[in-house]
């Protein structure tokens, strides 16, 4: 596999991608939208190689045998493609933001260097990535740039959503959607790095909504067998004292970060419990089915709706920073009184 083959799961993006490739029709600006984690960055690059490939191979679509086939994959072999892919390419810039933002001396710097004449004779292609993190001021620079686009060069930005861009830099990009993954295309990626068994590998998946990066985070933090040990505590929280509930609190705000992931999660046991008397094939911690088993025979459905609705609460009190342990222990007494 080489090229487009090795991304999975964006068989739309990719399609309108070697479209353009097939018909030599590339825009001076494409935006790439969707949630993080999902292949944009990698795509980008991809096009990259595959408008300046010196052996580009047929795309899947179009068979090899075909004399007409034309032959819009990167080959990942020649010069120019493993030089882009170890980011060493002269006339292929990547630029992230640094910290949490994309400032405007980035995109100051990145149109002098445009200014000066490619140093071979491909296309130059500018990956700006989270594009939405730019400020107003880098925005209008980048604005600029759009508006008097440098010949033979393309620019991607990859950004969440459309919205998010100012509307006249929107307006004056070709969008790209990329999808969040399926399951099983996670599943498969997950497994396939090796760390994972296919079990933790299909609750990360299901856990992460669809976003590759963020399951491998999950898999990476040893957040698997935290979920597991949580699992545990959950099934006993009923029988502790209250001593043992705020400690029990004070030890999952401890992991700041890690919150979300934990309360996310707590979304997804809860609505097992509620479905698994009915279909058990259904609930997304397949590994902890005998646990969730365990739980959702000792609690009233009802009851469970509302711890539900408590964690929601909870996740909304972070979100508006809220004392990560005051809100903890707020929780953690709700849902063992439920
Ligand atoms: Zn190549």
């Amino acid at each position: 596999m080489v090229g487009f083959d090795l991304i999975r799961g964006q068989h739309q993006a990719i399609g309108l991608l070697t479209t353009l490739l097939r018909k030599g029709q590339i825009p001076h600006a494409l935006v790439f939208t969707g949630i993080d984690g999902i292949g944009k960055q990698t795509a980008a690059r991809t096009f990259a190689m595959a408008c300046n490939c010196a052996a580009p191979q047929p795309y899947p679509e179009y068979p090899a045998e075909a004399s007409s086939s034309p032959r819009v994959n990167a080959c990942g072999q020649c010069r120019s493609c493993r030089r882009i892919q170890a980011d060493q390419h002269p006339d292929i810039l990547h630029l992230r933001p640094s910290g949490d933002m994309i400032r405007i001396a980035v995109v100051r710097d990145l149109i002098q260097r445009l200014a000066v004449k490619p140093y071979e004779q491909g296309r130059r292609v500018v990956i700006l990535a989270d594009a939405h993190t730019m400020n107003p001021e880098a925005g209008n620079a980048l604005l600029k740039l759009l508006e008097e686009p440098p010949q033979n060069t393309l620019l991607i930005l990859t950004a969440r959503q459309m919205a998010d861009l100012l509307p006249t830099i929107a307006s004056r990009c070709q969008q790209i959607r990329f999808a969040p993954l399926q399951r099983e295309d996670l599943t498969a990626l997950l497994t396939a790095e090796g760390h994972l068994t296919p079990l933790e590998a299909e609750a990360a998946a299901a856990l992460s909504g669809g976003s590759y990066t963020r399951a491998l985070k999950m898999a990476r933090e040893d957040w698997l067998p935290r979920r597991q040990w949580l699992a545990g505590e959950l099934g006993r929280l009923k029988d502790q004292t209250t001593t043992w509930h705020l400690a029990l609190a004070e030890n999952l705000a401890s992991g700041k970060a890690q919150l979300p992931d934990v309360l996310t999660w707590l979304l997804s046991w809860y609505r097992d419990l509620i479905v698994f008397p009915f279909q058990p094939g259904r609930i997304v911690n397949r590994d902890l089915d005998r646990q969730i088993q365990f739980a959702a025979a000792r609690q009233d459905p009802l009851a469970l709706i509302d711890c539900m609705k408590a964690v929601q609460a909870a996740l909304k009190a972070l979100q508006d920073n809220a004392n990560p342990r005051l809100t903890m222990e707020t929780l953690v007494l709700q849902l063992a009184a439920a």
